[in-house]
């Protein structure tokens, strides 16, 4: 054999191996040993390997994971939280369709409604995410599909799904949760009352900041394969490295959720006697407008919370939030490190404006002491209310 066959020819043999740890093959093609098993691979689609694009063992191993995790049946990975969300509007809304989607929701969801939706011919509109059951009275004969995502991505309002799910599926209508504030281990979606269990993986199933995938789990084998078939025509595929890293995020998830939450409450809490701070968003505070919900129907927190600033200047709000030492100013959420990410909601929601006068400010805990992260805080709410003070003088 010439070198340039033995470079791609030399056989190792197959070697057992076992690790701890999951493999990751990269694949785009998958081989097959008979003509018969080719010329069928099309049956393997929805469960064993046809093509790298359609899954792998370290995405198959994964959504096996979450959908155990979800209590739900099967579960698609697909490249985004952000995909997930769409494959699940192209599965279940076709043109003269409507969907319901909370005020809150997360702000790319709601920009897809407005353009790319409606642009296909689905109506998108919003109500308020405290509505419960009232929102029998916003269905219409084509409501296909009602979104709830709880708590909200900022406002961190809790929504009451029990309630929400009973009157759409009266009404005809599936019922999809972005859940990825709690995650799975918080918050199990599909047991109250949902159809869909959507997560962003890039945040706390990844749980290092350092990749973005996403996750749409179901009860129904009918359900999955409606989404299978539409991220095939999307040719939405899932990185087994990724893949890999989101595996090894599920091994400390639990651990970390409940580090990241405990810290979370203890400034939380602290925040709340703070001079600056009009009003603390975090449903487990008790006095929370969702902390009842939140104690009813989920079995976990999250280190995400937000804080409405008395008003003060937009100078101030950058000298509090660029000079902190341990937190940095970025979007996401769930990793390791501290993060902090100003919002603007005036002209945001629709149909249920924003009151608070000051900026809002959302925290993500991540692993450090809490006593130092709120030191952090309390040098950097002193130097919003200097500023405050100043410019009333
Ligand atoms: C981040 C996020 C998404 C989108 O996830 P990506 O992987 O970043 O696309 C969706 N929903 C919520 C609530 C999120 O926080």
């Amino acid at each position: 054999m010439h070198d340039e066959t033995l470079l791609l020819h030399t056989d190792v043999g197959e070697q057992p191996f076992r690790a701890l740890t999951p493999a990751v093959h990269r694949a785009s093609t998958i081989v097959f040993p008979t003509v018969e098993g080719f010329q069928s691979r099309h049956s393997q689609f929805y469960d064993g390997y046809s093509y790298g694009l359609y899954g792998h063992p370290a995405s198959r191993n994964l959504a096996a994971h979450v959908a155990a995790l979800e209590s739900g049946a099967r579960c698609l990975i697909v490249p985004s939280g952000m995909a997930a969300i769409t494959v699940t509007n192209l599965a279940l809304l076709h043109p003269g369709d409507h969907v319901l989607l909370p005020d809150a929701v997360y702000g790319p969801a709601r920009a897809a409604a407005e353009g790319f939706l409606s642009a296909i011919g689905v109506t998108a509109t919003f109500y308020d995410p405290r509505i419960g059951g009232g929102i029998a009275a916003l269905l219409r004969p084509r409501t296909r599909l009602v979104w709830a995502e709880s708590p909200a991505s900022f406002t961190m309002e809790v929504q009451d799904l029990p309630a929400i799910a009973e009157a759409a599926h009266s009404g005809g209508a599936f019922v999809a949760v972005d859940g990825t504030w709690a995650s799975p281990i918080g918050f199990k979606a599909l047991r109250h009352g949902a159809d869909i269990a959507v997560q962003a993986l890039s945040k706390h199933i990844g749980g290092h900041s350092d990749l973005l995938l996403g996750s749409v789990t179901v009860a129904s084998e009918d359900l999955f394969r409606r989404l299978k078939d539409v991220s095939r025509h999307l040719g939405l595929g899932a990185s087994p490295d990724d893949c890999f890293l989101a595996l090894r995020g599920l091994g400390t998830l639990a651990a970390r959720l409940e580090r990241q939450t405990a810290s979370a409450l203890k400034i939380a809490e602290r925040l709340r006697g703070n001079p600056s701070v009009a009003r603390v968003l975090y449903p487990l505070l008790s006095g929370d407008p969702g902390h009842d919900l939140w104690l009813r129907d989920f079995q976990g927190g999250s280190g995400v919370f937000s804080v409405a600033l008395h008003p003060g200047h937009g100078r101030d709000l950058a000298a509090f939030l660029e000079q902190l030492r341990l937190f940095r100013i970025g979007a996401s959420w769930g990793g390791l490190h501290s993060l902090v990410a100003p919002a603007r909601l005036d002209g945001a929601r629709t149909v249920t404006p924003w009151q608070e006068l000051g900026p809002l400010v959302r925290f993500s805990i991540g692993l450090e002491h809490p006593d130092d992260l709120i030191e952090d805080v309390e040098e950097g709410l002193a130097r919003y209310r200097r500023g405050r003070e100043a410019a009333a003088e």
